[in-house]
């Protein structure tokens, strides 16, 4: 494309015009001429296909209605499995131990010593901080305030402040929507003038004097607020300077000013909320993660499936470079599709297997072009020019595209499977289908808690529940006991038996099955005798004192188990203590908080080698996934023992102190929803790209035996991997930068299959392109993600430095490249990544980087796990939690209550507000809380009535106050991948400390800047880099 092109087009409003060589399915949409075949030209997108596909009649579909008696027909079913969980209950309890008081230091995630450049590892190579200045060491105590208070007051640049960019020629021939914040107070520069009027303000956005936020997406930040009237508030200093540090802010800015993430939230809603996303242009950027909308694939994958830190690759490596925005994608391959959106379908090419290119071996997709009249395709991903099979043969149109494009999935949408043939299959056999066994940790603890007569009889009725293959009857997957606490017993559940037998090992160093016939069953055959067995199981071990456990040989036995039936599956192990008996994988307790703070914190995250190591690749290579579920009283070494499940595409459940009546439904609900959701097994996955770039690092729940294929022993619908790719070459602009993920699986039938998702990205030489095109979400994703990783190998200090600093470089550099000429003494930052500072603040004040000695060392690692198989929605509102006022919400409203800036300035004495972050979830209540609405929630009369701790469950009444509130909780769960525990905190208890942790835009309640103080200390910083 060329830069006049771009200049004129509207950026992503249209279809744009040179799609390379991409034109099948993508660009200008085809003359109305070519969908007659589909009905009339007017409908030929949006109507609802015939045939298999049965999408509700309101809904766009995937794909213009295919022919009945197409291919479709014969070769494609739908791929519709809709699992139904269960809605997630609304209380739990709390289980974690109130944390102490913050700690005075303020600037505690960034103001210490800038790390050595040379120990950035492999994995931080993204963040590399080279060329850039280090500054000079000084303790965390004093070294913030001095920084603030030395820092020489920023240059003058050339330029007339505020000067109109509208009347002048923006450095890149394109104004560039932002935000621009006002002046941080420095009248020494001469930028403290009252307000300009309206003319003076960057083109577009002009300025709302009270209402900053008001304008239009993009607007501009506040500057007369920040310019004009605080000036002098901070002489010579930034707010947050030494004075503000040490206390309360004398007079603060108004925080209304700075950028605001729900805002962003609620004007994205607006603008896009409740609309149709066709995927049919390259280069799009999505709505956010947080809006309701509708995908319609037209050629790329939705971005439920995948989600890119930016959406226009920068043409060259030095480009890349100067601008520091990791470029990465977030693929969740398995994500939830709403109802109201078609499944993907299933292309069946028969005994010749996928159509795929020679050389790189990329699936048949929309990018790859017909040629030659359609006896031969040129990859979209190497260039090699390919015969077409005779059986796919198809005449070209005018256009140069197949007469049948519309009617094969695999040349015209984004995302897709291909039935896979023998070739796929390990041993050239088809695969059995999966196995879940459920493991019991029958220690004495597990017993005395209830915990193990709980999951007894829950797995009655849940059996009943796995998940099916479409169309399928019942479920394919066989499932298998075993019990364990120092030794392991093994059941024998055939059907034909009158009472299930018990087998036991006690030779855990050399682990094995001891039966084959009866230990794995099919539910509904062998239903009688397992229910005999979950009845005996809790009597059996009723009277144990052993308190002692093994782990790794569990692991083992079901490796062994799964391995002996040919068949991949999944381990449900129910745990709770540190494995100190005599066995392989025997842990003893390492939990040192004197390391943290120091070069050695790292060790404590990091995972005993040695057995688990081993163990993690028999998973991997029998595609065994481990759940862990664990119901710790003290330190259990998660580092460890949660290393097996996250490399094999497992999840974690953490219920500290686990009390039946406490935690119970939580846990039940985790387990319901993990039994039965979305899975694929036996999975290995490649990111192909076009010339140019190359994927070049994964994270994620994932194992690496080498450098391309990502192995998941399973992957569900809520893990997603991020991916990071770099140049190798140049990219151009004509052809832009294409990806496809393949993912080669067993379903929970036992079918091997490929799902393929594709997504096109535009390249640009122009570097406001790429700003223009990020989303902060999924940047916030990679950030987050690199530094967990990055946290096993180097200090805390040094990882928080280099989030620090990467930020302030990539805000540089757009400043320096992108932004319309204005002082230096504005912060100025791209509209797309406007409130990226507040999410990598909050990042930075995360259990896992904060780096206190008051945080536990298992809730760390236990963090650091949860984020590195989180999507890009999870990080959200991890990283910027909802905070939800009820004491004033409108009973009679469907939807939820606009959601408040994370702020302890927002709570008020008389309100009420929900907040949760995916993780858990707090209802606070102000002391001066209305007495009606205490009265209509929880059936006392008053604030003072209330028990004052740990209260855990709210009460279902008969008013519409309570029906509100039940029914925002539910919908909030749904929309999250584990239960959250509700934890009601009532303002002044002591519980209210966890509540204001999740306060990302204060201060850290465990160290970490306040957002305001964080936004001022990096445009310090970029006015450095600026200088
Ligand atoms: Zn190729």
């Amino acid at each position: 494309m060329s830069q006049q092109g771009y200049v004129a087009t509207p950026p992503y409003s249209q279809a744009q015009a040179g799609m390379g060589g991409y034109a099948a399915g993508f660009g200008n949409p085809p003359p109305q001429s070519h969908y007659g075949a589909y009905g009339s030209p007017a409908q030929g997108y949006s109507a609802p296909p015939t045939g298999v596909l049965k999408p509700p009649a309101s809904s766009p579909s995937g794909m213009p209605p295919p022919p009945v008696s197409s291919q479709y027909g014969t070769n494609i079913q739908q791929n519709g499995a809709h699992p139904h969980s269960f809605p997630p209950p609304v209380s739990s309890s709390p289980s974690m131990s109130p944390y102490g008081q913050p700690p005075p230091s303020a600037f505690h995630s960034m103001a210490q010593a800038p790390p050595p450049t040379q120990q950035l590892t492999n994995q931080m190579s993204a963040m590399n901080i080279a060329g850039y200045g280090q500054r000079p060491v000084q303790s965390p105590s004093n070294s913030a305030p001095q920084h603030f208070q030395t820092s020489p007051p920023p240059p003058v640049m050339g330029h007339p402040p505020l000067s109109p960019p509208g009347q002048q020629p923006s450095p890149l021939g394109s104004p560039q929507p932002m935000a621009t914040m006002g002046s941080m107070p420095a009248p020494a520069m001469g930028m403290s003038g009252p307000p300009g009027p309206v003319g003076h303000q960057p083109q577009g956005y002009p300025q709302q004097p009270g209402s900053p936020m008001g304008g239009p997406y993009g607007a501009q930040m506040a500057g007369p607020q920040m310019a004009g009237p605080q000036t002098g508030t901070f002489p010579g200093g930034f707010p947050g300077g030494p004075a503000q540090m040490a206390g309360p802010p004398q007079k603060k800015l108004d925080p209304d000013s700075i950028p605001s993430t729900t805002q962003m939230i609620e004007d994205d809603q607006a603008k896009r909320g409740g609309q149709v996303y066709v995927t049919n242009i390259r280069g799009q950027v999505p709505p956010l993660v947080t809006t309701n909308f509708t995908v319609q694939d037209q050629g790329n994958a939705s971005p439920r499936f995948m989600r890119c830190t930016t959406y226009s690759f920068p043409c060259t490596a030095d480009l890349a470079k100067q601008c520091k925005v990791p470029l990465a994608a977030i693929i969740k391959p398995f994500a939830t599709v709403p109802k109201n959106e078609t499944p993907l379908y299933i292309v069946n090419h028969g005994e010749t297997g996928p159509i795929r290119c020679n050389r790189c071996k990329a699936y048949m997709c929309p990018y790859m072009q017909f040629i030659d009249g359609g006896r031969r395709f040129q990859c979209s991903f190497c260039s090699c020019v390919n015969e077409v099979p005779v059986h796919y043969f198809q005449h070209l149109d005018h256009m140069g595209r197949r007469m049948d494009l519309y009617e094969r999935p695999e040349l015209s949408l984004g995302s897709y499977e291909f039935s896979a043939t023998l070739d796929y299959c390990k041993n050239n056999k088809p695969p059995n289908p999966p196995a879940y066994i459920f493991m019991i940790d029958v220690s004495y603890n597990n017993i005395k808690s209830g915990l193990v007569r709980l999951i007894c009889e829950e797995l009655k009725t849940l059996l009943d529940r796995l998940p099916k293959e479409e169309g399928a009857e019942s479920s394919s997957i066989k499932v298998g006991f075993v019990t364990y606490n120092k030794i392991l017993h093994f059941y024998n559940v055939k059907s034909a038996l009158a009472q299930p037998q018990m087998m036991v090992v006690s030779d855990t160093a050399e682990m094995f099955v001891p039966l084959l016939d009866g230990f794995l069953v099919n539910f509904q055959e062998s239903r009688a005798v397992i229910n005999n067995l979950l009845d005996q199981i809790p009597d059996m071990f009723a009277d144990t004192n052993e308190s002692e456990t093994v782990f790794a040989p569990v692991i083992q036995a079901g490796v062994e188990a799964l391995k002996a039936a040919e068949c991949s599956g999944k381990l449900f192990i129910f745990h709770s203590s540190i494995p100190t008996a005599e066995a392989p994988g025997k842990l003893k307790n390492r939990d040192d908080r004197k390391l943290v703070g120091t070069e050695k914190e790292k060790t404590l995250f990091q995972p005993q080698r040695g057995v688990y190591e081993q163990l993690t690749k028999d998973c991997v290579a029998q595609g065994c996934c481990v759940d862990l579920f664990l119901f710790p009283n003290q330190y259990v070494d998660i580092a460890t023992i949660g290393d097996v499940p996250s490399h094999t595409g497992g999840s974690i459940y953490k219920y500290s102190n686990f009390q039946v009546e406490v935690n119970g439904q939580q846990f039940l609900s985790d387990l319901r929803r993990d039994v039965e959701k979305s899975i694929g097994f036996d999975a290995i996955m490649r990111v192909r790209t076009g010339t140019g770039f190359r994927a070049t690092d994964f994270f994620g729940a994932v194992y690496m035996n080498n450098t391309t294929d990502v192995e998941m022993a399973a992957v569900d619908c809520d893990k997603a991997v991020t991916v990071e790719f770099k140049h190798d070459d140049t990219l151009s602009e004509e052809s832009g930068a294409v990806m496809q993920c393949a993912l080669l699986y067993t379903t929970i039938g036992g079918q091997r299959r490929l799902r393929i998702h594709n997504l096109s990205l535009n390249c640009s030489s122009q570097l406001s392109e790429l700003y223009k095109s990020c989303e902060t979400d999924a940047l916030i994703n990679f950030f987050a993600k690199s530094a967990y990783r990055a946290m096993l190998n180097q200090p805390m200090k040094t990882v928080r430095e280099i989030l620090v600093n990467q930020t302030a470089h990539m805000l540089a550099c757009y400043r320096k490249n992108c932004a319309s000429p204005s002082a230096v003494s504005q912060l100025i930052l791209p509209d797309a990544m406007k409130v990226f500072p507040v999410y990598m603040n909050s990042l930075l004040k995360t259990p896992a980087l904060v780096g206190s000695t008051e945080l536990s060392t298992d809730d760390r690692a236990f963090h650091r796990f949860m984020v590195n198989a989180m999507g890009v929605e999870e990080t959200q509102v991890l990283l910027y939690p909802r905070l939800i006022p009820l004491h004033n919400m409108d009973v009679s409203s469907e939807s939820l209550p606009a959601a408040v800036r994370c702020s302890e300035e927002r709570l008020s004495e008389s309100g009420m507000f929900l907040l949760e972050n995916g993780l858990s979830m707090f209802l606070w209540l102000g002391q001066a809380c209305s007495p009606d609405l205490i009265q209509n929630l929880f059936n006392v009369p008053s604030f003072g009535h209330l028990p004052t701790e740990g209260q855990t469950s709210l009460p279902v009444l008969d008013n519409s106050h309570s029906r509100k509130l039940h029914s925002i909780i539910s919908r909030i769960s749904q929309q999250r991948a584990a239960s959250m525990k509700l934890l009601i905190v009532k303002q002044k208890d002591r519980a209210e400390m966890l509540f204001r942790q999740l306060l990302v835009e204060d201060k850290g309640l465990h160290g970490g800047a306040s957002y305001m103080d964080f936004l001022c200390y990096v445009h310090r910083e970029i006015r450095q880099l600026l200088t």
